[in-house]
């Protein structure tokens, strides 16, 4: 956390008080119009930097673990907010992963006495901080990801070895209730065997909504070997996953 300081005088003498700052957002990216990434709701997504896992498939490496540019500045986000009150239902927040921001709560805070709903992407590796979130009443929606089967989710996170318990926690927590969620998987040819997709189905068994994605090269990951499934793969793959959720829908065929 940074500080300011501020001049005072003290006893008949100058000095200089270090006071902290508030915690700000690392904003560095927005989309000032989406009807897509909030269901049913007219937003703007906000887009933040840094995300402790490395998915080969990464849809924004830059902004995730590269170089994410110049942060825009906080405050012209909201009066960005404040024109389009009345316009725009809701702010989506994603990343990189947003939970890693210190300033969020905050930032959600002013968000929400703005009128605006929330909608949350994550990776589900914080659930303490996903938890304080929703206890706190500033998220609406969450979407996160189930990268693949346990067996398989270090390979998706592009890790030797990894821990599934705040997975596994993130999951719990938004089946208990609190908040509207949806769990999605990126399917992805040289990560995911079809054999993943029921073990994925599984770890979130009973759940209200769970969507497959079709990969997308983002533009840079050409001669990685990753590739999209067709979309009869896809839809099999749906069908494997089917008995253990509720609703399963496919995005991007
Ligand atoms: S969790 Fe999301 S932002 Fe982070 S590396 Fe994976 S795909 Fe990229």
């Amino acid at each position: 956390m940074g500080y300011n300081h501020v001049n005072i005088l003290y006893f008949g003498k100058r000095c200089e008080i270090p006071i902290r700052k508030a915690e700000s957002m690392k904003i560095h990216g927005l989309q000032k119009l989406t009807l897509l990434d909030f269901p049913g709701r007219t937003a703007c997504t906000v887009f933040t930097a840094g995300c402790q896992l490395r998915c080969p498939f990464c849809h924004n490496a830059a902004l995730a673990f590269g170089d994410p540019g110049p942060a825009l500045d906080e405050a012209e986000f909201f009066k960005f907010l404040a024109k389009r009150q009345g316009l725009l239902e809701g702010v989506c927040i994603t990343g990189g992963e947003p939970l890693l921001q210190a300033g969020l709560p905050d930032f959600l805070s002013r968000v929400r006495e703005m009128g605006y709903l929330v909608k949350l992407d994550t990776n589900g590796f914080l659930p303490d901080r996903l938890a304080a979130l929703i206890e706190q009443g500033l998220v609406d929606y969450v979407a996160m990801d189930i990268k693949s089967s346990p067996q398989g989710h270090a390979k998706a996170c592009g890790l030797d070895t990894m821990d599934m318990q705040p997975v596994r926690e993130s999951i719990a927590l938004l089946m208990g209730g609190g908040v509207d969620y949806e769990f999605r998987t990126t399917v992805v040819r040289g990560i995911h065997e079809e054999s993943d997709m029921a073990e994925a189905a599984r770890l979130i068994e009973g759940a209200d909504r769970y969507f497959l994605q079709q990969y997308v090269d983002p533009g840079d990951q050409g001669g990685s070997g990753l590739s999209a499934f067709s979309a009869q793969e896809m839809q099999r793959f749906a069908e494997a996953a089917k008995p253990y959720v509720k609703n399963i829908g496919i995005r991007g065929v």
